[in-house]
């Protein structure tokens, strides 16, 4: 199966791709963690994209289709994959069916996470992320927060508040979305593969799309 996860940033779509990934045993591509880890090891595409990610601006789109083509053509991808934070842009979108068509491959389904704007950025702001690069786990101080203050359950590093999750980026993410994202919308509207779902629960979600594709 090979989905994309569309919606605005603190909709929960790595919540829901992971659930997803857990119960089919498919891949989530994650552009945004595959540029994180880039910033973290300090190559070329890190270095690059950093600033971008720290204004909560979006990384310029030659950047990102190479490195999706090249995650295509690992071995997990061959049995689908869910697309989580790509594609963020008409320009992207196009360059993905592109990808699709040379690859003879077929997307199943764009699944919006429709959640108001206030909702999105109370999450985010209460979000902490295990600092430990190998863990990465996520907490939401209200909804799911750690068993000791700071301190990821799993792996007992630090939690940190990511640089792109103040305020202040939280509200510029959102504008971004709006004016760059938001118009895909109507684009997988109009191939006939977008399906909206709303529920304040993650795991609600996951469920809804699990019997919908299953
Ligand atoms: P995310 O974790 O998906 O919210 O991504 C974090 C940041 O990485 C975004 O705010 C962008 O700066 C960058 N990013 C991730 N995916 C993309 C993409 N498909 N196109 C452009 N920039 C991206």
């Amino acid at each position: 199966m090979r989905f994309i996860l569309l919606g605005a940033p603190g909709a929960g779509k790595g919540t829901i791709a992971k659930i997803l990934v857990a119960d089919i045993g498919i891949p989530q591509i994650s552009t945004g963690d595959i540029l994180r880890a880039a910033v973290k090891e300090g190559t070329e595409l890190g270095k690059k994209a950093e600033q971008y990610m720290k204004a909560g601006e979006l990384v310029p789109d030659n950047l990102i289709i190479g490195l999706i083509e090249e995650r295509f053509k690992a071995e997990d991808s061959q049995k689908g994959f869910i697309l989580d934070g790509f594609p963020r842009t008409i320009a992207q979108a196009s360059a993905l069916d592109e990808l699709l068509q040379r690859l003879h491959l077929k997307l199943d389904g764009v699944i919006l996470i429709d959640v108001p704007d206030e909702e999105l950025i109370r999450r985010i702001i209460s979000r902490r992320t295990c600092s430990n690069p190998d863990c990465q786990a996520i907490y939401n101080l209200t909804y799911n927060p750690p068993k000791k203050e700071g301190i990821c359950d799993k792996c007992g590093s630090k939690l940190i508040v990511r640089a792109d999750e103040t305020e202040e980026v939280v509200r510029n993410r959102l504008e971004v979305y709006k004016e760059k994202t938001a118009p895909l919308i109507e684009y997988y509207k109009e191939q006939g593969l977008l399906k909206s779902y709303k529920h304040p629960d993650s795991k609600e979600i996951a469920k809804m799309i699990k019997t919908e594709y299953n």
